[in-house]
């Protein structure tokens, strides 16, 4: 079986799907890999490192001639996979909802695609899931532009000119980035604290040291739908949540947005109001912000001052850590594919019932079969 793993196309990409180590394990498995020249680049992975591995290094051409698997970051166009062998596996986090056309157009060509992003959210795919590994570094990586771009210091020190303060940090949304949000910002000496609508996440909150922020007394809120999603919460819910923001952010100096609902927009966490309570010199990282936002006024990708205070929308900040979540995002990749590797095919089979291979498969046979696709 060969692999082939492609050079990102996408606009700030800089990832990529493999690693020395996961060629190194592919080919244990009897699987050869090509890997296309520079793809590794920008991940600090020279094509040297590559070959040095086992792999062989070409154009996209070269690569995809053959290839029964073709490993990927970002879902490629169409015009991208000219030269792919029908029936290939195309792996990776393909966006069907908003790439709807190219998913047919995978289907088209015969390709079998698998959206990594729509992994289920059970114990058996922990180590393949792509939203976990990347949320989480993207947590760490927001803490510390939050960081950056705070005029004070984080942890509280005793100097001989004085006393420094040490920062008050919160964080709103308590899922993957979150829980590493409050861990990097503990680590860095910081005051923390943390709210969610999952009452799950008290207990999280607490073991990492930090202050959990909940609403009380509002009757029947649990906020937790399928597969440990949050649910959008009820009107008085929503009045209770704001108030209670209200009277917290005024004397934050750090706060990290994190909250999202699967298929709706962001929750609209702070408004512009709240946000000009906050002290001069602020700053706020919105990790929503590709999704419409938690803060009033978030622009996907920029920064801007508002009542003094810095406002981040974070845009994909895995990104901007690409060694270290191109390897994550390899591994997860490897994990998947050699779950349901036959030894004696020397290929991944991949079962019509297994819950895994419902939740990702998207086309099959020349047609696009993914429920969430069909009945849309
Ligand atoms: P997410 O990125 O969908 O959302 C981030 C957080 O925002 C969630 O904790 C959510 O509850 C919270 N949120 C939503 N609306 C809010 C609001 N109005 N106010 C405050 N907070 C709000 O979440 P995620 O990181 O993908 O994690 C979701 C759940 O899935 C967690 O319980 C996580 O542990 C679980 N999970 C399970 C697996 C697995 O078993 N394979 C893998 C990853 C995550």
């Amino acid at each position: 079986m060969k692999i082939a793993v492609l050079k990102e196309s996408a606009a700030g990409e800089t990832r990529i799907a493999a690693i020395a180590e996961t060629v190194k394990k592919f080919a244990a498995l009897g699987a050869e890999v090509a890997v296309e020249s520079g793809a590794g680049a920008q991940a600090s992975i020279p094509d040297a490192d590559f070959a040095a591995a086992g792999a062989k290094v070409g154009n996209r051409a070269e690569v995809l001639k053959g290839a029964g698997i073709i490993l990927c970051i970002n879902g490629p166009e169409a015009g991208e996979l000219k030269g792919a062998e029908s029936g290939a596996l195309l792996v990776g986090a393909l966006d069907p909802m908003r790439r709807r056309e190219a998913v047919d157009a995978y289907a088209k060509a015969g390709l079998e695609a698998l959206a990594m992003e729509w992994m289920p959210r059970i114990t058996r795919a922990q180590s393949m899931d792509i939203l976990s590994s990347q949320s989480n570094l993207a947590g760490y990586k927001a803490v510390i532009d939050g960081a950056a771009r705070y005029g004070r210091a984080f942890p509280m020190m005793m100097t001989a000119a004085g006393t420094v303060s040490p920062a008050k940090v919160f964080v709103m949304g308590v899922g993957v980035a979150g829980l590493q949000a409050i861990a990097t910002a503990r680590r860095l000496g910081a005051q923390v604290s943390a709210t969610d609508v999952r009452s799950a996440t008290r207990e999280q909150i607490q073991s990492l040291g930090a202050k959990p922020i909940f609403v009380e007394n509002v009757a029947g809120i649990e906020g937790e739908g399928a597969g440990g999603y949050a649910t959008e919460m009820s009107e008085e819910y929503q009045k209770a949540q704001a108030e209670l923001v209200s009277s917290h952010i005024a004397k934050q100096d750090i706060v990290i947005t994190t909250a999202l609902i699967p298929g709706r927009p962001a929750p609209r966490l702070i408004s512009d109001a709240q946000l000009a309570t906050m002290r001069p010199g602020s700053v706020v990282v919105d990790m929503a912000a590709d999704a419409g936002g938690n803060v009033e006024g978030t622009v996907a990708g920029e920064e801007a001052a508002k009542h003094g205070v810095t406002l981040i929308g974070a845009s994909n900040l895995a990104r901007s850590l690409p060694a270290d979540s191109s390897a994550l995002f390899a591994r997860n990749l490897f994990n998947f594919l050699s779950a349901f590797w036959d030894k004696e095919q020397g290929r991944p089979v991949l079962p019509d019932d297994d819950e895994i291979v419902r939740g990702i498969r998207l086309t099959q046979g020349g047609k696009v079969i993914h429920e969430r696709l069909t009945a849309a």
